[in-house]
């Protein structure tokens, strides 16, 4: 893709978002100047799903002079944290509850205050994120208690099922809703508000069942070479 391709696709794909609906641009496995050419074109928040490849591009990117945000979205393996935390605004693959309690641990370390969504396992053929929504409920009441001063817990996250089958990969994005209503109402005082679903394929759906936040990739940079 080229800088004007790019930024042809963000305008193309911000103009069917609602206004409340905000655009992650997912750059992995695309290079720092993909990254600069969507930032010329107003660009602001970024997903990447391995954070040595965030910290090497986006430690090239003048980051604070252009207000840019990260965000990751790719499971975090536990010897990352650290780094996880130096480099994103948020982590929206919390998928275990060990992670928070890692997250809670660097981020006291550095001083730092950071975001994460809590990542739902809605789609059969996925395998990440929380398998119940129990134990995201049980990390619910520990903020709620006061036990992760360092985190906040802003929004849920999912990845539909891959297939054609609509009536399913809805059936994903309103669980999602369903479990932040149900937060909403038992834990009003936790800020969980965002709800991250919705890529490339499916983020129309994902929209109409009330998405806060899209994550797409392959529709603003081009298909990913894996190698
Ligand atoms: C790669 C990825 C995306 C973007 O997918 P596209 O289909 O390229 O838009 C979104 N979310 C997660 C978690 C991803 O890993």
């Amino acid at each position: 893709m080229t800088a004007e391709q790019i930024a042809e696709n963000i305008n193309k794909i911000r103009a069917t978002l609602p206004e409340n609906v905000e655009l992650c641009a997912v750059s992995k496995f695309h290079p720092a100047e993909d990254v600069e050419a969507a930032l010329k074109a107003g660009q602001v928040l970024f997903g990447e799903n391995r954070v040595q490849e965030a910290v090497e591009k986006f430690g090239l990117i003048n980051r604070d002079s252009k207000r840019a945000r990260l965000h990751i979205i790719g499971s975090l393996q536990s010897n990352k944290v650290r780094k996880a935390v130096l480099v994103a605004d948020c982590i929206q693959s919390v998928d275990r509850t060990e992670l928070v309690e890692l997250i809670e641990k660097e981020c006291n370390r550095i001083n730092k205050t950071i975001q994460i969504f809590f990542e739902l396992h809605t789609g059969e053929d996925s395998k990440s994120g929380f398998s119940s929504e129990e134990e995201i409920l049980a990390l619910c009441s520990r903020f709620s208690a006061g036990e992760f001063p360092h985190v906040i817990p802003a929004g849920l996250m999912t990845m539909a099922p891959f297939t054609d089958d609509e009536s399913r990969i809805r059936k994903s994005f309103s669980t999602l809703r369903l479990l932040r209503e149900k937060i909403n109402s038992l834990y009003p005082e936790l800020p969980v508000k965002e709800l991250s679903m919705g890529m490339s394929g499916d983020y129309k759906i994902a929209v109409e069942e009330g998405s806060t936040i899209v994550r797409i990739g392959t529709a603003i940079f081009g298909e990913r070479q894996y190698n």
